[in-house]
């Protein structure tokens, strides 16, 4: 077969090579298109956590008690250390430090020997930022208002269930907290929100306190500092607690663009 030498089938010739490569390159792009998905933000890398052993504390934690001492806490002079614990007793007391959003770990222990019913059988409470109470209660076939027993946003969210060990036995609370955000006017513009578990179990799930609580007042929002203590009630009874540790909560930073580590 004799080759075309004219400029017509030299420009044939051109042609079908170009609309060989398209294909190629379109190929090229649609595997490209239907291949790994970019999601555009370039976030920054998480900080490494030794998350220490089980029940904590994770290397990044301030632990507010480590069986030693109540070093850490305001007013906890009738608050007795012994065998590694703290029996509550005299008053209220108030972490010297003050916290945002956080994580929490406490454990606690009710009276072994039952003694009282309802709200007076192993009260005690966790107050976020000083003000908002996970009710503490020794509520193993103790029955009492919903909204008090243990775990609830006392009086405004009882628990999603009761998972209760019995008196005497060391329980654990897991407290995620965001704190609630106010303008520059002082009007609330974000509630706080809580999840909790108890011994595990998911007992608040995203919920949105009405204000802080209080035991005979209608919860409400007012402005308030951005950072506040932990609380631990003394109610009347010994309430025992251990390892307590919290945590900064803090959303990675990030911006637009393809994250260089994503090949
Ligand atoms: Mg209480």
């Amino acid at each position: 077969m004799q080759r075309d030498v004219s400029v017509r089938g030299f420009l044939r010739r051109k042609a079908f090579w170009a609309a060989g490569l398209g294909i190629v390159l379109a190929a090229v792009a649609c595997r490209t298109q239907s291949g790994e998905f970019f999601s555009g933000t370039w976030w920054q890398m998480p900080p490494v956590v030794n998350p220490g052993p089980l029940g904590g504390p994770p290397s990044d934690a301030v632990v507010l008690f480590d069986g030693k001492d109540m070093s850490q806490w305001n007013h906890a002079e009738k608050w007795v250390v012994k065998d590694g614990c703290v029996t509550s007793g005299g008053n209220d007391v108030q972490s010297k430090q003050s916290f945002g959003d956080c994580q929490l770990h406490v454990e606690w222990a009710s009276p072994e020997k039952v003694s009282g019913s309802g709200q007076g059988r192993g009260n005690s409470g966790v107050f976020m930022m000083g003000m908002y109470e996970i009710q503490i209660l020794d509520s193993y076939q103790n029955e009492t208002y919903a909204d008090g027993a243990v775990a609830a946003v006392y009086k405004q969210h009882p628990p999603l269930v009761n998972a209760s060990r019995k008196p005497g036995e060391w329980q654990t609370y897991d407290i995620i907290w965001e704190c609630p955000r106010f303008d520059a006017q002082g009007t609330l513009t974000k509630p706080a929100c809580v999840t909790v578990l108890h011994n595990g179990v998911v007992v608040q799930n995203h919920f949105n306190p009405l204000g802080p609580t209080s035991w005979d007042q209608k919860p409400k929002y007012t402005p308030q500092p951005p950072k506040g203590p932990i609380g631990l009630q003394f109610h009347g009874n010994p309430v025992r607690f251990r390892n307590i540790w919290i945590r900064e909560v803090k959303e990675l930073t990030s911006q637009p663009g393809r994250d260089p580590h994503n090949h």
